[in-house]
């Protein structure tokens, strides 16, 4: 019996080449692909895959969240995260939605095969960069993290990556430290007119009116640092 296997991911040339490397294996099947979370769902319900392989950030719906509306949906499919992200934010978050393997682009194509085989047997599969960011992340943790001399519990700020994007989030971020769209712009070598963008879309996407309506609300979900 083949892996069918369902690969998501916004950009077409990364999608062939890890069809590609996947085809390399003859009881891998890679049976659809889609360039969105919104895609991801409905190319499941049609094919049923035993494994989907999720990049994060796309367009409409990034891949945290396409992974937990599917494993809320279909229990059963094991989604593996293919990603340029290893900070721990973005891997508590993919784990936490049900993802049994956390991946990196920057990966070699005979690991890529293993972790798929690993998934597809029940198993687990954290890229090592990804498994040592999580554990030093735990240590820090463990620690207490000391920041400007009060102790932070760190592990109260959640960054809303299931809305975000990572970007956003630093942007938001930001904007509780009450710095101009030029302050940001600077500290992130970004120029205003995409801070602006960020800015809007953090809007949008939060369902608030202005920066400072942001701001409160991502206060109260514990969103951001009050430094
Ligand atoms: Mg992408």
């Amino acid at each position: 019996m083949k892996t069918n296997i369902i690969i998501i991911d916004d950009h077409q040339l990364f999608r062939e080449g890890v069809k590609r490397i996947l085809e390399f294996e003859k009881s891998f099947q890679v049976v659809a692909e889609g360039d969105d979370g919104t895609e991801a769902l409905g190319l499941v319900e049609e094919y049923r895959p035993d494994v989907v392989i999720m990049d994060i950030n796309m367009p409409q719906m990034n891949g945290v969240e396409a992974t937990r509306k599917l494993i809320e949906k279909y229990p059963d499919t094991k989604v593996i995260i293919l990603s340029i992200h290893d900070d721990e934010n973005y891997v508590t978050h993919a784990l936490q939605t049900g993802a049994m393997g956390y991946l990196l682009k920057e990966m070699d194509a005979d690991a890529l095969i293993e972790a798929v085989r690993v998934v597809a047997e029940g198993g687990s599969y954290l890229h090592p960069k990804v498994t040592h960011n999580l554990v030093n992340e735990y240590r820090k943790l463990a620690a207490g993290a000391v920041r400007g001399g009060s102790y932070v519990p760190a592990a109260d700020i959640r960054r809303p990556l299931h809305l975000l994007t990572r970007r956003e989030c630093e942007v938001l971020q930001m904007l509780a430290d009450g710095k101009s769209n030029r302050g940001i712009g600077e500290a992130l070598y970004i120029s205003e007119k995409t801070v602006k963008n960020h800015v809007s879309n953090i809007l949008q996407k939060m369902n608030v009116n202005d920066r400072t309506q942001a701001v409160v609300s991502a206060i109260k979900n514990g969103w951001v640092e009050v430094r």
